[in-house]
């Protein structure tokens, strides 16, 4: 049973290094979603910019992790592969695991705001999302919300992606 998990962690990790190549963080002007007003992309841009150039390592997902709403579509293209490698290496990744979900199983008045955010990402990458996220139901850790998973899985099903 624990073989079978890693074995479909390590899937899953290959899986992300395959459909995502390695990208540089956008420019400063194109790392967010909210035009200008916004506080908490403010807040965002001077963290990356603070960030740039070295390895979007484990405290910069865990500070991005309650901003994902605020980052632009290139932004979240970006950092999603060294998000999805966090929520499956780290064992205390809980909190980044529920708001990945969340923002990725918007309400109705999200929608559109959310298939925005998704617009850089192509069917490869897309269909890794949905892989990530059919892990976090098989999985005990994330019960709790599997209904949101599902919501989740059923909306990225709706993305039309190249
Ligand atoms: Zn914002």
């Amino acid at each position: 049973m624990q073989l079978s998990k890693m074995t479909k962690e390590i899937e899953l990790l290959k899986e992300v290094d395959e459909a995502f190549p390695c990208m540089e963080m956008p420019e400063s002007a194109e790392l967010l979603f909210h035009q200008d007003q916004c506080r908490s992309c403010a807040e965002v841009r001077r963290y990356l910019d603070a960030s740039r150039g070295v390895k979007a390592d484990d405290a910069l997902i865990r500070f991005i992790h309650q901003q994902l709403y605020h980052l632009s579509p290139v932004a979240f293209r970006w950092i999603l592969p060294s998000y999805l490698k966090f929520c499956l290496s780290s064992v205390s990744s809980q909190e980044e695991v529920y708001f990945l979900v969340y923002n990725l199983s918007p309400d109705q008045e999200f929608q559109e705001d959310t298939y925005r955010r998704l617009s850089a990402l192509n069917a490869a990458q897309i269909r890794c999302l949905i892989h990530f996220l059919n892990w976090c139901s098989g999985n005990e850790c994330w019960v709790e919300i599997r209904g949101d998973v599902d919501k989740a899985i059923k909306f990225l099903h709706t993305v039309k992606a190249e």
